[in-house]
């Protein structure tokens, strides 16, 4: 484990200093209180670290409306699933503070899960919004295992902003519905989904990927590219649309379709008819690793970075 305030050497000479690596609720809510007195705005981007570019482009945009960035690392167990990922979730905390420390990151919070979920923690957070299909209907408990961690986390960080990416859209949904109802005072931003050149949408779970699993993945973001240039040839209905997507990866071996759907970005239900603002959701699995993509009808996927 690197130590707080310790030097990293980064591009070759050039060394950098750590982030200050907070473990506890406590001492975070300590070092808010400084930063309250002193004046300073933080943006908060939470994190489960392997940290990629996705990641990073949320720590930009943070740095740019901020004058503290708090990242978390913390790889939430409430929100994973009987059966699914959570010991095979890649961890590389040495690397990722690295990244940070390129990046000029001041504090990276890292709390374990005792710490945040001591013997008789009895709390859920349950949001209704986003929909109950999609990602709500495959992981049953994965929204309020993840409203359940963002409530603490903005509670102990007391952040102006928080930065969520569009990938996990039905996400942003829960968050930002949390921060209204709860009158908790921060303005959830949503950052776009970086992408390889590929088209596939940059996640940690990449990792878990041969070779040849990393190529069929792409079949998601082709899927969404489908829909887009159906909905531009002129087929609007939601069922055409959707089916076309779901086509896409159908059609690719190994891969496992979860689900396709067009939907009204208000409220996630699916659309009849559809508009440039319907969003495409989709959801694979492929060698046991659970991915998920989404796009604007109307906007081709954004491919370079
Ligand atoms: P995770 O570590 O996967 O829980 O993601 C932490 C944050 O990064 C979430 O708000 C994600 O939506 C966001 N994120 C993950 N992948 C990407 C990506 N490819 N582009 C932009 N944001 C991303």
């Amino acid at each position: 484990m690197a130590e707080r305030g310790a030097r990293v050497a980064s591009g070759g000479s050039r060394a950098r200093t750590l982030p200050e690596i907070v473990t506890t609720p406590d001492e975070l809510r300590r070092l808010r209180l400084e930063w309250t007195r002193s004046g300073r705005q933080v943006g908060l981007v939470p994190t489960m670290g392997a940290l990629h570019p996705g990641h990073l482009s949320l720590v930009a945009l943070a740095q740019r409306e901020c004058s503290t960035v708090v990242v978390s690392i913390f790889i939430n167990p409430l929100q994973f699933g009987e059966g699914e990922d959570y010991l095979a979730y890649p961890r590389q905390l040495e690397s990722d503070l690295a990244l940070l420390a390129e990046r000029g990151v001041q504090v990276c919070y890292c709390p374990t899960v005792d710490g945040l979920y001591p013997d008789g923690f009895a709390t859920k957070v349950v949001v209704k919004a986003g929909g109950d299909l999609w990602e709500a209907a495959r992981r049953p408990g994965h929204f309020a295992g993840v409203a359940t961690v963002v409530a603490k986390l903005f509670a102990s960080t007391g952040p102006c902003r928080a930065y969520f990416g569009e990938k996990d859209v039905q996400q942003v949904a829960v968050v930002r519905r949390l921060a209204l109802d709860l009158d908790l005072g921060v303005e959830v931003v949503m950052g776009p989904t970086i992408r390889d050149r590929d088209g596939l949408a940059l996640s940690s779970r990449n990792q878990l990927l041969s070779a040849a699993g990393r190529e069929s993945a792409r079949c998601l973001s082709r899927a969404l590219t489908k829909a887009g240039e159906q909905f531009r040839a002129g087929v609007v209905r939601g069922v055409d649309l959707t089916r076309a997507a779901a086509s896409v990866i159908e059609q690719e071996p190994g891969v496992e379709l979860h689900y396709a759907g067009v939907v009204d970005p208000s409220d996630f239900q699916p659309v009849e008819v559809a508009s440039a603002d319907s969003r495409v959701l989709v959801s694979a699995q492929l060698e046991g690793v659970h991915l998920i993509d989404t796009s604007r009808l109307g906007s081709p996927l954004q491919l370079e970075r």
